[in-house]
């Protein structure tokens, strides 16, 4: 085993071997004793301009008895939790296939821990292929057709794969390292290992999803593409069946995996009987600045040094029951059209790995519940929608709804004067942001600009431009599910990752397909 030492300060530049001897003076280790040491988490402080510096914990591998010592001795010592990962099996006969809907990161890691112990799982997804799907984005992006199966939400990877592939996560689950020490070993950058705030980049993350694909089908897995799964069969209370390309493929368990996209298959469930309730989530803008303009309000006159990473914010307030936020923040990133549906805009902002594009953006949204859109299953599914589509009608177009901060301000609709080129690939029209919204929102944002602009400079530019709307920000519903993580009333039926309620992000996703994976094998046997 072996113990983390924490909160040991560095320059920046401070080579790993310099943080590492900085971390056993701390706890008193002499070298001699160390059997292996490295960096284990690294995290920027930047909160004092005038002195910047990097916080890392630190991993030894010690003579066992000398752990305990330091621990007892220190309290910025700890012992490595052991993450071991120890599955239970079932003995229970498989009669049918294990499904899995979805290949986004639930499925994904839900699929590949099935096919890692033996049992053949099939998937089955809306989308094509991420090369096919690549090519169908971006043709779209270039102004080409759109495709209601191909497209940012839906296709081999999920939602996230447009996307800068941030990998923070605010659960403390055990099986985050799992997470990631797999997108590592499938082609992530190995530095995902040990940032604090770990990103793939959209473009490194579409070969690990390939790479992750491969272990599955080399395993004995089966992935089936641009396969939407169009009904399931129960009987007894136990799911026997679902429904994909016209054929009917007998299952003793499925995991629905489907995204908080999959609006058709949630009428689907509803119609069946799955209990599903409507949920809180958010609604905004995605706000554009120039890069630049945001590391000089993050690191002033630091702002540009090679040793800092792009800057990185994030922002709330609150006013009684509703909240503004910054979500999803692109350093050098692009605002994405990453609608699903047909003549409707939704915005969402991706980075490749290098996060050198000129502008920064993050989503700028409202907490929205059922009481402002009503409580039926779907209700939230319907308010989203009808502000995605009133702003395709509000341009006409796929060019989206856009505005600078000081137009929005002062209510009306305005692009001159902006201080950043927005990067929206399909055009902006200026239009009046409350002719999409409701008033609850746009209300909220106006004061939570305001309020950022007194912690953040950028975020009092008025030239700044908001890009609209931004409706995915989490799941509008809930599939309830019991603590075996099956749907309430339904045997073998497993609600999954964001479209179910239970994650939001790629590594809360992930470890939610892995826990379901685990309830699955706990029952059966390969
Ligand atoms: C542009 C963008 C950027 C993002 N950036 C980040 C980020 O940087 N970091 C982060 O943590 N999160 C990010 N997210 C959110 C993240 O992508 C999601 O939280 C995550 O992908 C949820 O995983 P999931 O597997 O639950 O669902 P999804 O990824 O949505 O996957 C669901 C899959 O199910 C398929 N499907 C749906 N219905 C059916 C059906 N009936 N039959 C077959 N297949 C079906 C869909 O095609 C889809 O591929 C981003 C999202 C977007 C859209």
């Amino acid at each position: 085993m072996a113990v983390i030492i924490s909160n040991i300060s560095s320059p920046l530049d401070a080579p790993e071997s310099t943080v590492v001897s900085a971390a056993l003076k701390k706890a008193g280790i002499r070298e001699k004793n160390v059997i292996r040491a490295g960096v284990y988490k690294t995290s920027l402080d930047a909160r004092k301009r005038d002195n910047i510096h990097r916080v890392s914990s630190v991993w030894a591998e010690l003579p066992e008895d000398m752990e305990k010592a330091v621990c007892a001795k220190h309290k910025d010592c700890a012992k490595v939790e052991n993450h071991s990962f120890e599955p239970v099996f079932g003995d229970k006969k498989q009669q049918g296939r294990i499904a899995v809907i979805g290949f986004g990161p639930a499925g994904m890691f839900a699929a590949l821990t099935l096919a890692e112990y033996g049992y053949n799982p099939v998937v089955f997804e809306r989308g094509s292929d991420v090369d096919s799907r690549t090519a169908a984005v971006e043709g779209f992006w270039k102004g080409g057709e759109f495709s209601g199966q191909s497209n940012v939400q839906f296709g081999e990877g999920g939602a996230g794969t447009f996307s800068d592939g941030k990998l923070t996560t605010r659960i403390h689950d055990p099986l985050c390292r799992r997470v990631l020490e797999i997108f590592a070993e499938m082609g992530a950058p190995e530095e995902i290992l040990t940032k604090a705030k770990p990103h793939i980049g959209t473009d490194k993350l579409r070969e690990t999803v390939k790479n992750i694909r491969r272990r599955i089908i080399g395993l004995g897995g089966e992935v089936r593409f641009d396969s939407l799964v169009t009904d399931i069969k129960l009987r007894d209370g136990k799911i026997v069946s679902v429904t994909a390309d016209n054929e009917e493929i007998p299952v003793c368990a499925a995991i629905a995996a489907v995204g908080h996209s999959a609006r058709d298959t949630f009428s689907m469930l509803l119609d069946k009987g799955i209990i599903i309730e409507p949920k809180p989530f958010s609604c905004g803008a995605r706000i554009e600045h120039t890069r630049q303009s945001v590391n000089e309000s993050l690191y002033g006159e630091h702002a540009g040094d090679p040793m800092l990473p792009e800057g990185e914010y994030q922002l709330s307030y609150r006013k009684g029951n509703r909240a503004v936020y910054t979500f999803c923040m692109c350093p050098g990133g692009y605002v994405v059209p990453s609608q699903s549906e047909e003549k409707t805009i939704v915005t969402n902002g991706m980075s490749e790995f290098a996060r050198d594009g000129d502008n920064s953006n993050s989503a700028l949204v409202v907490s929205v519940s059922p009481e402002d859109f009503g409580n039926k299953p779907l209700d939230g599914v319907s308010f989203a929608a009808d502000i995605e589509r009133r702003a395709y009608a509000a341009t006409g177009s796929y060019c989206a709804p856009a505005s600078t901060v000081g137009a929005f301000l002062d209510g009306t609709a305005s692009l001159s004067g902006a201080s950043v080129t927005p990067s929206y690939s399909l055009g902006v029209v200026p239009v009046k942001l409350d002719d999409i919204f409701p008033s609850f929102i746009t209300g909220m944002m106006r004061e939570g600009l305001g309020v950022f602009s007194r912690k953040m400079r950028c975020f009092g530019d008025r030239g700044a431009v908001l890009t609209a709307p931004e409706t995915r920000t989490s799941s509008p519903v809930r599939i309830t599910r019991g603590e075996d993580l099956c749907a309430l009333g339904i045997e073998g039926l497993y609600p999954c990752g964001e479209g179910a309620g239970y994650a939001g992000g790629i590594m809360s996703a992930a470890v939610d397909g892995i826990r379901c994976a685990l309830e699955i094998m706990k029952i059966y046997k390969a």
